[in-house]
């Protein structure tokens, strides 16, 4: 066996500068230890792999440390560092949670903090993934925890913060470690590839972040295993292909596609995709993405929320230039939708391709169609020359770009010359020419496209006029009579039958209350809802009608079923009945 060590573990920072994307608490921790304020208890809250267990070995360094120097650096020579640099430390004392979760792992745990430490000043202890704790050993902890000798230190760090007992929470010092940028990142892998000699491309290294999601442990361990695979060496396509991912060219491959409504392109584009082996709702996720990337560079104020490198960043704010916010808002609600059924579809691959065609369908629009010819001109003839020169043989065309607000068009004997335009276009052309390049400065709006679509639906639905005839109680009634009778002839007795129990009462304007005396009658009535507010709201030429049910101690429930109940009743109205059966001896209940 060789003695070869993880990434992770061999550039497991030792120091906290060394820590990466952290430094709100790096730097709270270490102006605590210069001003001997440190808590006694800390929860490190924060997802896997960017840095807690780290951290707390570093403060557990650190402050055993004898001679800690001015910018708070252990020495690395005196006992304390060199035991805990061999791994033999006595003073730090590390546990599980997950692993060790049961009432005697804690107890074994506070039986030892009693104890004072032998070197260093303090005893500290990490309890990873502490929110596995079982609730009775959590219990256990708590005193401890509550008051704890002056040479004990207690390092908790959980994943899971929301799973920690309020208790726990509220006699700790919490700090919440931040997923890792891409950027801090990249220069994590950069610093790592140089010091092991390897050369690595940006884009790959980039595309390793991008896949470990702000984990730094993770990006090193995909570095591992990609430079293994390709013998110090580590290119962008070996990465794509490593990985299994879909690189940035499909994705502005197909967007082209989406844009200029190229359906049979876009099917053969997809159908490459999956013959590639790749999951379909992996690509609607990754086309999402994308797409979020180019809404993003619709607004020179979002696009730092890329975090692509310099030259991917001027392709996406070249293509986003061909599209607009109402574009991607709805192709966006597109992929959306199709990720939330592509569990459920038994039919997948149709699935997203019918969304790719409506996508295609919304872009093809006018706006967008002027848009991508304008970008599709002036990239062919960039690359020709490093002024844009279109001969323009129609007017239409001229008009066209004359709407382009953020082109300048000098319209010269049918010859259009575009100046300080579409540097944009492909990384091949920017290198060759050397141009400023142009966004704009607007902003994404939501609301415009909502609105728009809103007015669409206004004009689609104008000729239906909604009714609102005033209506009043009598009116109500004499309506409801018809329609009692109306259910009556169609059948549905029961319903009728329902209906007749009470009369319904106008509360307001428009809203009708049905008293009734139990749920299995609100139950008929909601099934039948449909068809009770559409007879009204014919009858009452009233479109804002509106039903609601209510449960009422009704008469009906005194209502006489046996012959006794039924001769009681009448006697009420007539007070010689009772006087005729007693002088007839007879019973009612024959
Ligand atoms: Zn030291």
């Amino acid at each position: 066996m060789s003695d070869f060590l993880v990434s992770a573990r061999k550039y497991r920072p030792r120091t906290f500068d060394r820590v990466i994307g952290q430094d709100a608490i790096t730097l709270t921790l270490k102006s605590a230890i210069k001003q001997e304020q440190l808590a006694q208890s800390f929860l490190f809250c924060g997802p896997r792999g960017v840095g807690k267990t780290s951290l707390a070995r570093i403060l557990a360094k650190t402050i055993n440390c004898d001679k800690i120097s001015s910018d708070i650096v252990a020495c690395d020579e005196c006992v304390s560092c060199k035991s805990f640099n061999e791994n033999s430390s006595f003073n730090v004392h590390e546990l599980d949670a997950a692993s060790n979760n049961s009432v005697d792992d804690i107890r074994n745990l506070v039986d030892q903090v009693r104890f004072a430490p032998q070197v260093g000043s303090y005893n500290i202890y990490i309890i990873d993934e502490v929110h596995m704790l079982s609730q009775s050993a959590f219990n256990a902890f708590l005193k401890t925890l509550e008051e704890p000798p002056k040479h004990a230190k207690f390092i908790l760090a959980t994943t899971e913060k929301h799973k920690i007992i309020p208790t726990i929470l509220s006699r700790c010092q919490i700090f919440d470690f931040k997923r890792v940028s891409n950027a801090d990142i990249v220069k994590n892998l950069n610093y790592v590839a140089s010091q092991e000699n390897i050369s690595v491309d940006l884009d790959a290294l980039h595309l390793i972040a991008e896949k470990s999601d702000g984990a730094l442990r993770d990006s090193l361990s995909l570095f591992d295993r990609l430079v293994s695979f390709s013998e110090s060496k580590l290119i962008y396509k070996d990465v794509v292909d490593h990985l299994n991912i879909l690189d940035y060219d499909y994705y502005f491959k197909i967007t082209d596609q989406l844009l200029t409504n190229n359906i049979s392109a876009l099917l053969l584009s997809y159908n490459e995709i999956i013959c590639n082996g790749f999951d379909g709702q992996n690509f609607i996720n990754g086309l999402a993405n994308h797409l979020r990337d180019l809404l993003l560079c619709q607004d020179i104020e979002t696009v730092c929320l890329l975090s692509k490198n310099e030259k991917l960043e001027k392709r996406y704010l070249a293509q986003a230039q061909a599209t607009n916010d109402r574009f991607l808002v709805k192709a966006l609600k597109l992929t959306n939708e199709c990720d939330i059924q592509y569990k459920l579809s038994s039919n997948q691959r149709l699935l997203v391709e019918v969304c790719l065609m409506q996508i295609s369908s919304i872009g093809y629009d006018t706006e967008i169609k002027k848009k991508h010819k304008n970008f599709v001109v002036s990239n062919q003839k960039n690359n020709d020359q490093a002024d844009v020169i279109i001969t323009n043989n129609n007017k239409e065309k001229t008009d066209q770009i004359k709407e382009t607000k953020d082109i300048n068009v000098l319209d010269k004997s049918k010859q259009i010359k575009v100046e300080e335009v579409n540097d944009v276009v492909s990384d091949k052309i920017d290198s060759r020419n050397k141009n400023n390049y142009v966004v704009k400065a607007k902003t994404i709006s939501i609301l415009n496209v909502i609105e728009k679509e809103v007015e669409q639906e206004k004009l689609e639905d104008s000729d239906e006029v909604l009714r609102s005839n005033k209506i009043s109680q009598d009116l109500v009634l004499e309506k409801w009579k018809e329609m009692i009778l109306y259910f009556k002839n169609s059948e549905k007795t029961n319903l009728a039958i329902t209906l007749g129990i009470n009369d319904p009462v106008l509360i307001d304007s428009s809203n009708i209350e049905i008293p009734l005396s139990n749920t299995s009658q609100i139950e008929l009535v909601n099934q039948e809802r449909y068809n009770i507010l559409r007879f009204l709201r014919d009858k009452l030429n009233n479109d804002l009608i509106d039903l609601n049910t209510k449960v009422t101690k009704t008469t009906k429930e005194n209502t006489p079923y046996t012959n006794s109940d039924k001769f009681k009743e009448m006697s009420k109205d007539n007070k010689y009945l009772e006087k005729l059966q007693q002088e007839l001896g007879l019973d009612p209940d024959y």
